[in-house]
Order: structure tokens, then sequence, then C-alpha cells
């Protein structure tokens, strides 16, 4: 399989589930689960094309009308239920597309295959749609989920699902891989920064320097360390970062909290997540009460949940609010 082979930690894995394959005992529901950036979709994606090949050996040939079609994007055996922007949640009117799908005959006279996730995207009304597939599976169907946060999940989705856990490279690994596999030239501080960002996951990594996320941080980090200084005024910086991306910056808010919290803690200050702005998260650890930390940290919590599931958030508001937040725990006035 090519994505086991552009990406080592995929496969032993993959390794596992062709060797089930090839003994005709993979399940009918597969759940491929670990942090975002990893690869699983990009797997899972091959996988339903060698499930589709008419011709496969252990690979999917590509010579096959199946593999045309697939490659061309059409297949009609194949159904891929996402959020339809990224971030937001899987409709239930999506997912019950999926109950249609499964009780139709495969117009290649063949399998049919379900790619779905992230499964944590599914509320509780679309994952009971979707038990009704997982319940009564149906012959040569094959459901194919991955999940960034099982946690997530409904416990009776994720007992009716064959696991499979992937693990990412070691940091040293990533590193190693990402500068490989980058088209940007990146020299080994900014390339390190990056995989901390992704939180070493590689493909994460590529993303945001293809997203330019990478520069976004660093301005980022500037920021903050102005902010504190009172070189910068915190509405100034709601146009700033008004054309980022609002998942990006709730995510370093939250490694900033993270990390004041464990150095409030006493934990010693290596491995930060947001290690370049660990002066900042120290002088909250100083300032602010562990109680109050913790609030801020479930308000932020509550954010990205309600960023997920409203069709048009905010983001002023929110980027307003966790500014005025960071602020009162470094002890500062947000007027
Ligand atoms: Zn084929």
């Amino acid at each position: 399989m090519k994505v086991a082979s552009a990406l080592p930690w995929i496969a032993p894995i993959s390794e596992q589930i062709l060797q089930q394959y090839s003994k005709q005992r993979l399940g009918h529901a597969l759940l491929l689960v670990g942090q975002e950036g990893l690869g699983k979709r990009v797997y899972l994606r091959e996988l339903s094309q060698l499930l589709l090949c008419s011709q496969s050996q252990g690979t999917p040939c590509g010579e096959c009308s199946s593999c045309h079609l697939f490659n061309a994007g059409t297949h009609p055996d194949l159904l891929m239920v996402e959020p339809e922007e990224k971030g937001k949640q899987i409709k239930i009117e999506q997912v019950r597309k999926v109950t249609e799908f499964v009780n139709t005959t495969a117009q290649k006279g063949h399998n049919k295959v379900v790619l779905l996730g992230p499964a944590e995207a599914m509320n509780v009304n679309a994952s009971n749609a979707l038990l009704k597939s997982l319940e009564e599976p149906s012959a040569n169907v094959t459901l194919l989920l991955y999940s960034h946060q099982p946690s997530g999940l409904l416990a009776t989705i994720k007992s009716r699902c064959q696991h499979f856990a992937v693990h990412g490279p070691s940091f040293n690994d990533g590193l190693i891989w990402l500068q490989q596999n980058s088209q940007a030239q990146l020299n080994d501080q900014t390339a390190a920064s990056v995989l901390r960002l992704a939180a070493s996951a590689p493909l994460k990594a590529i993303e945001m320097i293809e997203q330019d996320v990478h520069v976004q941080y660093m301005q980022f980090c500037q920021n903050m360390v102005d902010l504190q200084n009172r070189q910068v005024q915190w509405n100034d910086l709601l146009s700033k970062w008004k054309n980022w991306d609002m998942q990006n910056i709730l995510q370093w808010f939250y490694g900033l909290l993270l990390d004041a919290q464990k150095q409030k803690a006493g934990l010693s200050a290596d491995g930060l997540a947001m290690a370049e702005l660990a002066g900042q998260s120290q002088q909250v650890a100083r300032q602010a009460q562990y109680g109050q930390i913790e609030q801020a940290l479930t308000r932020l919590s509550e954010a990205q949940q309600a960023y997920r599931s409203q069709a048009n958030p905010n983001t002023t508001m929110m980027t307003e609010a966790l500014l005025i937040d960071w602020l009162g725990l470094l002890g500062q006035s947000a007027h």
C-alpha cells in the first residue's frame, strides 16, 4: 500500500488489516483511532480503493474499471461522509444517506464502502442513526470510520467496530520525516517549532506549513509578548487575527493555559506545548490562582464546543473573550 510506505508509522496497522483481509477476517466496521494529522483518512481512502478493486492483490491494481472510477472520484459504491466544512459537525441527513446506501445493491456488483469521519463530528442523533447500519451489517458492505477523539464517541458505536490505534512517530523521527517531505525549506528550529505546534503529528505539520500557519504562529507569539509588555492594545489584535483559523487561535490559548497550569503545579518547564511563550505562561502561573486557570480552561472548552456546533460563530467575540480572560490571568486590566 502506497500510503503505508509513505507514512512508516501507518505500516504496522496496514499490515494487520491486510492480513485479516487476506484471511477474510476483516470486520464489517473498522475504527481507526489516533490523533489528527497521522494520515488515518488518507490510509482509509486507499483501503477503500483496495476493497472496491476487482483485481486487487494486496494493493489496488490501479487498472480495473473500479480503480478508474475511484481515481476519478466517481465510484458509485463508495460513500464518503465528512463534515461539509472542516471542524464542523456531520449532519444527520448525511448519516441517513448511509442507511440508504447500504441497502442498495452494489452497482459494480462487488463490495461497497462507507468512509466516515471524524466520527466524533457526529452528534448523538447522527450517531444513533449510524447505529442502525452498524447493528444490521449488510453483506459486502464495509464501514471505515476514523476518529481523532474516540472519547467523544458513543460507547455503542465503539463496541460495534474493530479498533485499530494509530501511533505517530517519535518527535525526532517525525522531525526527520518532516524535513524530508515538506516542500518548504525549513531550518531545524522552524521545523521543530511547527512539529511541536502540530503535537508531533507530521501531516498536521505539513498542512500548517502549506497554510502559513507557522508564520501566523510566530506573529501570535510576538503579539502575546507585546501584549504582556503593554506594547499593543488587546483590541488591535482582533483585526490582526481576523483572517486566521479560529480553531488554531483556540488551540494556542488552550496550550498556553495548560502550560500555565503545569507551571502552577510546579512541574518542570520542559515539554511545554507553547515553549515560545514560556515567559507568558510563567507569569500567569505566578499571578493567577489555580482555580482561575481551571475556570479559563473550562470556558475555552466551551468555546471550542460552540465553534464546532454553531453555523456562524462570532469569532471576533470569541477572540475578545480569550484575550480578556488572558489579561485577567496576567493581572492586567482590559481597560
Ligand atoms: Zn483495481
